[in-house]
């Protein structure tokens, strides 16, 4: 059977396998730093790459490679490369693909660290960035300059929830020849495969959706285009930032139930949304699955699905969000988000606390948001929990 012509359900749990001398059923953790020859001859050719036998595994591990080849279909990519964490993804990314001089665009409300690492660190290295509201498609194009090289997609982006459309940015960046690089963690390739709609990398923090279970920090790039995906292995090996075979595993595990696991989060997301939709506290409400969200039509076309994260804010502004995170019990006051369990997030005192208010108002990421990551506990329940903390707020 061609398992790169099957189901999406079928492909995460046959696709990564492989077939070792006792026949497991599960991909096993190689737990090797290196690999012996039968003779010097053979070493000589997995150095000289004329063998695909393993060497050292910072370079490749059979492990690792198992769930590289399987986040690849799942993403109808060329090939993927495995990192220790979604930041180093971010970070291979931009040292692969920028040098001195060169620019990119990209989305204002992006992961945190992946702006900070870009205006507070690469910017010695001489490396040009522009973060602007990528809804809007002239805003991209005016944005762009003869050195941008890159432009850089979080969609729906991070806490905003605002969604970018993908085949309008794909064909700008094709017509001024930069890269289209996505971050895809808010989705998995469960609900949004971005290489189909043009992009030319995209990236996950699998600690996120893809592993789901709170026990892993990792990432993974895929490519469409095989000179690219070199690029990028031959960067983190030089970098040093592979994964390990264990977290691998994990990962390979977690990875099983994704369609399982997202199908209940945004089933339990959607009555989550319209419960506090109508709750006389809440001033706004931004989900994709709900006919408020001012992209709806767009997120219908290239979402597979709504997801299970929700961003609003209660009419009692930044002190009633403080409020409301001290008076849940079910939902974890934590950051990170798609995992199996409910966590609550106040991004105004907790991850963007330090960005200037100039910055967070640009971003649309105002005092009063609150960002919910809706796990997969009986909907009842968290419905339960954020009542009782509401009538405390
Ligand atoms: C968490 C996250 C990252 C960074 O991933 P780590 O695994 O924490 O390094 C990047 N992008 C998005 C959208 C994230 O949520």
């Amino acid at each position: 059977m061609n398992i790169k012509k099957s189901g999406f359900n079928t492909k995460l749990i046959h696709a990564g396998n492989i077939h070792d001398q006792f026949g497991s059923a599960i991909v096993p953790i190689y737990q090797t730093s290196t690999f012996s020859f039968e003779s010097s001859e053979e070493g000589a050719k997995c150095f000289a790459g004329e063998s695909d036998g393993y060497i050292y595994t910072r370079i490749g591990n059979p492990t690792i490679n198992a769930l590289e080849r399987q986040i690849a279909a799942l993403e109808n990519g060329f090939g993927a490369i495995a990192v220790s964490s979604g930041m180093a993804a971010a970070t291979t990314i931009y040292l692969s693909l920028l040098s001195t001089g060169d620019h990119i665009v990209s989305t204002d409300a992006i992961y945190g660290p992946a702006r900070g690492v870009m205006e507070k660190q690469f910017i010695r290295f001489g490396f040009q960035s522009t973060y602007i509201n990528t809804t809007n498609i002239e805003t991209i194009e005016k944005a762009i300059r003869r050195n941008t090289k890159v432009i850089y997609i979080e969609t729906p982006a991070n806490p905003t929830m605002e969604i970018t459309d993908l085949k309008a940015v794909a064909e700008i960046a094709s017509k001024h020849g930069c890269l289209l690089v996505v971050d895809n963690t808010f989705c998995s390739p469960y609900l949004q495969n971005p290489l189909d709609l043009g992009a030319d990398i995209v990236f996950h923090s699998m600690t996120k959706f893809i592993n789901g279970h709170a026990d892993v920090v990792a990432g993974i790039i895929i490519t469409k285009d095989k000179t690219v995906y070199s690029q990028l292995r031959t960067m983190m090996i030089h970098l040093g930032c592979n994964m390990d075979p264990h977290q691998a595993f994990l990962v390979l595990r977690g990875l099983k139930t994704l369609s399982v696991r997202i199908d209940r989060a945004q089933e339990n997301a959607l009555k989550i949304a319209e419960f506090l939709e109508k709750h006389p506290k809440v001033a706004w409400l931004k989900y994709p699955g709900l006919k408020s969200h001012p992209q709806y039509k767009l997120g219908k076309q290239q979402m597979k699905g709504n997801g299970s994260m929700i961003s609003f804010g209660l009419k009692t502004g930044f002190e009633g969000a403080k409020k409301l995170m001290n008076n849940v019990h079910l939902a974890l006051l934590a950051v990170s988000l798609g995992g199996i369990e409910t966590l609550i997030q106040h991004p105004a005192s907790m991850t963007h606390a330090k960005v200037s208010k100039d910055d967070k108002q640009k971003a649309g990421i105002t005092d009063d948001l609150i960002r919910f990551s809706v796990g997969i506990e009986d909907a009842k329940d968290i419905i339960e929990d954020l009542k009782q903390g509401l009538e405390k707020v």
